[in-house]
């Protein structure tokens, strides 16, 4: 049989692809990508001439038999998003398993995401993360979620769209209060910024339109560094006996 590779793409600076997915993305027999134009556009740019599918949310269920049935006949398959690595809200995840659980080798060719971008020039002194991909856009299932979050001794991390995040940012302010939170925006792109204060001071400092791609970072509650234990349990303990959160 073949192999699936799945292989991380540019976040915004098309600089940021590893020499590895490159050559993947070459060597394959074709890439299954969510977008087809968008992923040629890419291609073009590295000179590659890989055969491109389309592999897209509402059609992965077929779509992944069909390529499945590929793999069996020894074809080997990139798949790609149209940023970022595959699988991190975006499809990849439903063909990622058939496969494993066909027997085929599952490969990933790790690179750019916006998550651990974020993460990674945020600074955060706690090890420990919640990520909730985009969190729901109905304002009552939202809030509930926030809700359910509070009592996490962890940073939360969200990717949200330019037109919900007021919304977003206001409902966590009244869930989880004016925590200290950080909001990247278009990130490894020419616009590149980082909003950083309070989650009211973000929410003020907005302009009356927002515009490009965001990750927003959500501090846990504050705990002062003599005050933190060193391990997790500990720490779980320690945060539903000092703050009387049900974890
Ligand atoms: N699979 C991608 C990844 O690994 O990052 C994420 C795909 S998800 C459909 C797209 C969301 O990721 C955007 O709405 C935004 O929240 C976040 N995102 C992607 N690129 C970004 C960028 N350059 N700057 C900030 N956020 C970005």
């Amino acid at each position: 049989p073949g192999t699936l590779y799945v292989v991380a793409t540019p976040i915004g600076n098309l600089q940021d692809i590893s020499s590895r997915a490159i050559q993947v993305l070459r060597e394959v027999d074709l890439i299954a990508s969510e977008d087809t134009r968008h992923t040629r556009k890419l291609l073009n740019h590295l000179s590659i001439q890989t055969s491109l599918t389309s592999y897209y949310r509402e059609k992965e269920q077929h779509k992944a038999r069909v390529l499945l049935e590929k793999l069996c006949q020894g074809q080997h398959i990139a798949i790609v998003s149209d940023a970022g690595t595959p699988g991190i809200s975006d499809p990849g995840s439903v063909l990622v398993r058939l496969a494993r659980d066909s027997g085929i080798t599952v490969v990933p060719v790790p690179g750019p995401s916006a998550l651990t971008t974020a993460l990674s020039a945020a600074g955060l002194e706690e090890s420990s993360f919640y990520f909730g991909g985009f969190p729901p856009a109905k304002k009552t299932v939202r809030k509930k979620l926030f809700q359910q979050l509070a009592s996490l001794p962890c940073t939360l991390i969200f990717y949200e769209s330019p037109h919900r995040i007021k919304e977003c940012l206001a409902d966590a302010l009244a869930m989880l209060g004016n925590r200290q939170a950080l909001l990247f925006r278009e990130l490894t792109k020419l616009h590149e910024e980082c909003l950083q204060g309070s989650l009211e001071e973000i929410l003020d400092s907005l302009p009356g339109r927002v515009r490009g791609e965001l990750v927003l970072i959500i501090r846990p509650d504050t705990i002062t560094a003599e005050d933190r234990p060193e391990n997790t349990a500990d720490l779980l303990r320690w945060y539903r006996d000092t703050r009387g959160a049900s974890l």
